[in-house]
């Protein structure tokens, strides 16, 4: 199709020490007009010369764009395309907000500036914190968690602080199968023992089921609303009800939150805390490991637990409070990301009360969208009205000999990048898709066409899915190899040259 586009673009980027030629140089210095200071006559310490690094590259500096920009070309970004990856919420994020944080007054600020020095940085906090609280309907929010993972550790550590301080010994935290990996594991984390259990056939939580595991040796229930099935838990307001009843909290994992802002909030739900990611639902880039943000919304039973610090303001001046009774401590050096937040205080004030509303009910119409079109050639295990993403397995296609991965390999040569894969566990060959509200009917539609030509592929065709991608620069991967063997590092006595695991 595209051969010449492709062998050119596709031609195998050596790694920049293996470019380049003795002496040559990336910016040309006049001539020194003092003496040079071969003696180091000033005095620096020798340990703190800079040797000369054996085989580093030399190189101009159009060798260095090159290469950079080749090497960039062949990440996939939502700027890109479609990135359709299930509860990652991987939405377009507007660069007004990326702009805004870069502006010098909030990235050239020290963390230990004097509070008279800061008093707009602080404002931003105290703000972001009456926002956050107020689209999740509780009292008090801490920004300092850095990830979802990291709020999770952050408000159950408050929970155990809770009956810690009050001898009571609870032990256990309830956790539906198809909670996200990491609620279990910041609940181990934290020292308390996991209690899984089954959701219902329909794929959510069963007031029935949880009452007959709550008693007082349970101090949370952690659930995801919408869960990782994309489904509301239609029955929460009166499992918070069982689990209050027995002196137990709701921890709410809200990673989901892009499909509920605006429509119904937390606290309204029976809920006593939960985390949000800035970083999925508020306009931080997120999937390349760069800096996230996992404030933690509490009730007021817990507001006297938080982590220091937290900003108040007394008339109109704001200043860091580390006085709060009974708290954690800290869980982040500093204040958390703060840059993070200011791009999320940005998203907010742009998008307004009725943006951020909208944009939930169009992250929801988008996703059943997809659904009522996907479900023609997939397999939808749940059948009904999903909420921002929604699951689909292999089902169908498995029968010709082509599965999940299969499917979601072939994605990336039509120029999607795959959906979530094989998550949640509670179903088999699990494909689930959110297309955010970030993506037009027209780019929806050319997603779906997609899958609609991979499930013909599948049936006339296995092998094609198979053995795809076919036309990128790196073909399929031994994951396995990939994962445990990385070349990572450069070795210039050695052959180990590459980069990849592959
Ligand atoms: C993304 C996500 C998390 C974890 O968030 P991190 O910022 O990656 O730590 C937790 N739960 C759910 C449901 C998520 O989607």
């Amino acid at each position: 199709m595209h051969n010449n586009i492709n062998s050119m673009q596709f031609k195998e980027e050596p790694i920049i020490f293996e470019k380049g030629k003795k002496g040559r140089r990336g910016v040309s210095l006049p001539p020194l007009d003092i003496p040079e200071d071969a003696q180091n006559r000033l005095g620096i310490p020798s340990k703190l010369l800079r040797e000369p690094i054996d085989g580093f590259p030399e190189v101009s500096e159009v060798e260095v764009i090159r290469h950079y920009t080749r090497l960039s070309q062949r990440n996939f970004g939502i700027d890109s395309n479609m990135y359709p990856l299930g509860s990652c919420t991987m939405k377009y994020n507007p660069k007004v907000n990326e702009r805004i944080s870069a502006f010098p007054g909030f990235s050239f600020i020290h963390p230990l500036q004097p509070e008279e020095q800061v008093q707009g940085a602080l404002r931003l906090m105290f703000e972001l914190e009456r926002f956050l609280a107020e689209i999740t309907g509780l009292h008090r929010v801490t920004l300092q968690p850095a990830a979802g993972a990291h709020g999770e550790y952050t408000g159950l550590r408050m929970i155990k602080e809770y009956f810690k301080t009050r001898n009571e010994v609870r032990t256990k935290i309830l956790v539906p199968d198809t909670a996200h990996g990491t609620n279990p594991a910041s609940a181990s984390m934290c020292g308390f023992r996991v209690v899984e259990f089954k959701s219902g056939k329909d794929g959510t939580i069963k007031k029935d089921t949880v009452k007959s595991l709550m008693d007082e040796t349970v101090a949370a229930i952690m659930l995801t609303n919408p869960n990782t099935l994309g489904l509301f838990e239609t029955d929460i307001v009166e499992i918070a009800e069982i689990v209050h009843e027995k002196g137990g909290f709701v921890y709410c994992d809200g990673a989901n939150l892009n499909a509920l802002m605006g429509i119904t909030r937390f606290g309204d739900l029976g809920i006593d805390v939960v985390h949000m990611n800035l970083h999925k639902t508020f306009s931080a880039p997120h999937g390349g490991g760069g800096p996230g943000s996992g404030p933690v919304a509490v009730c007021q039973r817990l507001a006297d637990y938080l982590p220091i610090p937290v900003v108040e303001r007394r008339g109109d001046f704001y200043y860091l409070n580390y006085n709060i009774p009974k708290t954690i401590g800290r869980v982040s050096s500093f204040y958390g990301n703060f840059l993070v937040c200011v791009k999320a205080y940005c998203y907010i004030l742009t998008m307004g009360p009725d943006g951020l509303k909208r944009a939930s009910i169009n992250a929801v119409i988008n996703a059943n969208y997809l659904r009522k079109k996907i479900e023609k050639k997939y397999h939808l295990p749940y059948r009904k009205i999903c909420m921002h993403e929604c699951v689909f397995t292999d089902k169908n296609q498995r029968v010709f000999g082509a599965n999940t991965l299969d499917i979601a390999k072939r994605l990336i040569d039509y120029g999607f990048h795959p959906p979530t894969i094989y998550f949640p566990l509670v179903v088999n060959g699990a494909l689930m898709i959110e297309p955010t509200e970030t993506e037009a009917k027209e780019t929806l539609d050319e997603f779906m066409k997609a899958m609609m030509k991979i499930a013909e592929e599948a049936e006339k065709n296995p092998e094609l899915l198979k053995n795809a991608p076919h036309n990128t620069p790196v073909r399929r991967v031994d994951e396995v190899k990939a994962a445990r063997n990385p070349k990572l590092r450069w070795n210039p006595a050695g052959s180990n040259r590459r980069m990849s695991g592959i």
